[in-house]
This record gives structure tokens, sequence and C-alpha cells, in this order.
């Protein structure tokens, strides 16, 4: 499952550049997660980076429209990584 910034975003750019797969972009008002590039950090890391790192609670949530097994999401990393 990807992950998604919802409104409570602030622009604070802490996110953007910890993506290991370049998913986020400084869109406005609030930064965007490109669904096809976010593999919820599975393959570099054990958890989401941008979830760590945003100041704001609940501001980066599962992405209900794309939801993906473990499995899918690292081969969308490995795919990437090609
Ligand atoms: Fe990037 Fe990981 Fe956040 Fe997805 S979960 S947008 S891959 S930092």
């Amino acid at each position: 499952m990807a992950l998604l910034i919802n409104d409570e975003c602030t622009a604070c750019d802490a996110c953007r550049p910890v993506c290991p797969n370049e998913a986020i972009s400084a869109a406005s008002p609030i930064y965007l997660i490109d669904p096809f590039k976010c593999t919820e950090c599975v393959g570099a890391e054990d958890e989401p980076q941008c979830q760590l790192v945003c100041p704001v609670a609940d501001c980066v949530v599962p992405n209900p429209d794309f939801t993906e097994t473990r499995e899918q999401l690292l081969e969308k990393y490995r795919a990437r990584q090609s």
C-alpha cells in the first residue's frame, strides 16, 4: 500500500529528502506522494521514512486506493532499481 499525505501537511519539507524512491514532490498547497513510486519504504528501510520525520501527527497515512502486499511493494521497489 502506498502512503499519502493528507491536508494536515504544513509543507515543511522534512519528508521529501528522506524518501528512498523520490516519490514525494512539493505540490501546492500540500506535498504529494506518487503512489506508483512509493513502496512504503519496503526494500530500502525498515519503516516509512516520511512518517518517521513528519512533525505532524497522522499526516502521512495509507492510501486506500493502492492496497498492495509486501511482496508487491518489494517488486515495485526492485523494478525501480533496474
Ligand atoms: Fe517515500 Fe517511503 Fe514515504 Fe513511500 S513511505 S513516500 S517510499 S519515504
